[in-house]
């Protein structure tokens, strides 16, 4: 009887993703998977429009479209002055910043290398690191403020590691990276001579504090790997789009790895992606403060429903503690929530690599219309007055 790879039966399923089909079966309100309920900017959809009318139909370059690599090195020199990456040998244009980050790791790592990884971490990176054949190194992000202890990150280094994942704004926790973090970050990097892969899909998606791309830390952009993508800047999880910032040398890897892959990413979409990274500043500005709105309703809902919620400082996630609520477990409680009052949610086990570290947590994500989280806030409502009632009234 065939069998699944060892390695394909290592990992479960996206839970992430599993939410989202549990959601649409019990007709429940989808803060659990992070993306948009609204719609995607007028100029770039039409700009997608026109790029398949005008036929651009056919496969882009491997490593992407030039017009689209182009307004990538253009855009990250207007934001970073001094971050000057050449189209032609340090961009690579992939299906999303998912495959920017799968095909990145296994240009980079070699079966065996260890991988440190901040804890709790959004959920691909455990099965990225699986499919390279690397060992994963947690550090804990400590709560409430989730930091990092430095003597901890220094332990993780070692002889064998060879990468470091930095994502910030931080998903789950909505953490912003100072730049100290990143500087001790890189010089452990530099010391043990280690490539820092950089999801910074959140960039723009900020409340407090500056997004300081590793890549312009002193001596780091030889050895960063930066990954970003239109989904989340756009508002278009669903064109796949992506990019890969890194030096001549690893480019090359990657664009390897990226050809034999998928080949390219949609044509059409990366012609429309750069009419989107062409936008003026004001849309980054609006789209962050349209955001904290957003999370603010939703962190106020949440408390209000007895969640343990504070809001972040960027990203666009909630990660909440429901011990005040429920002794069921997150998992437990989610598939609960989702059922009745209607409201699906992330369990918090998913962002960990013992389930038992997320065992009280749940993950909200707010990319949805004030509409929509306000429907959310009104059926989280009863929760927090059943929890008095369990409680006993005061
Ligand atoms: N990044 C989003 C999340 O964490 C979406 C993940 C996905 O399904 N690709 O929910």
């Amino acid at each position: 009887m065939p069998r699944i790879s060892r390695k394909a039966d290592s990992f479960g399923e996206s839970v992430i993703r599993e939410m989202t089909r549990l959601a649409m079966r019990h007709g429940a309100i989808n803060l659990a998977q992070g993306f948009p309920d609204f719609e995607a900017p007028a100029e770039v959809k039409a700009a997608a429009c026109d790029a398949i009318s005008a036929d651009i139909n056919q496969y882009a370059i491997t490593w992407g479209a030039k017009p689209f690599r182009d307004a990538i090195g253009i855009k990250t020199a207007h934001w970073y002055p001094g971050w000057e990456a050449d189209p032609e040998t340090q961009i690579t244009v992939t299906c999303g910043a998912t495959e920017g980050m799968i095909a990145s790791m296994l240009a980079v790592l070699d079966p065996g290398d260890e991988l440190v990884v901040f804890e709790p971490f959004y959920e691909n990176y455990g099965p990225d690191a699986i499919l390279c054949g690397a060992v994963p190194r947690y550090v804990t992000l400590h709560e409430p403020d989730w930091r990092f202890d430095p003597d901890e990150l220094r332990a993780a280094f070692g002889p064998r590691t060879r990468g470091i994942v930095v994502n910030s704004p931080h998903n789950p926790t909505g953490r912003v990276f100072t730049r100290d973090e990143l500087e001790l970050i890189a010089e452990l990097c530099i010391e043990h001579d280690v490539v820092c892969f950089t999801d910074e899909i959140y960039e723009h998606i900020r409340y407090s504090g500056d997004h300081t791309p590793m890549a312009t830390i002193p001596d780091m952009a030889e050895r960063t790997v930066a990954i970003n993508a239109l989904s989340k800047t756009y508002s278009v999880t669903g064109w796949r789009v992506g990019w890969v910032i890194a030096s001549p040398t690893l480019t090359s890897g990657i664009r390897k790895v990226h050809d034999f892959l998928t080949v390219g990413a949609a044509a059409p979409l990366q012609q429309a992606g750069a009419v989107a990274l062409a936008m003026p500043d004001a849309y980054y500005h609006a789209l962050a403060v349209e955001y904290c709105e957003r999370r603010d309703l939703l962190v106020d809902a949440l408390s209000r429903a007895g969640f343990r919620a504070s809001p972040p400082d960027g990203a666009y996630y909630v990660m909440t503690d429901i011990a005040d609520l429920t002794e069921d477990d997150d998992v437990t409680f989610a598939r609960r929530l989702v059922e009745s009052p209607g409201v699906a949610a992330v369990p918090g086990s998913s962002f960990y690599s013992r389930p038992e570290l997320g065992r009280t947590k749940l993950r909200f994500a707010f990319p949805k219309r004030l509409a929509t989280l306000s429907g959310a806030a009104g059926r989280l409502t009863s929760l927090g007055a059943a929890a008095v009632d369990a409680r006993g009234a005061p």
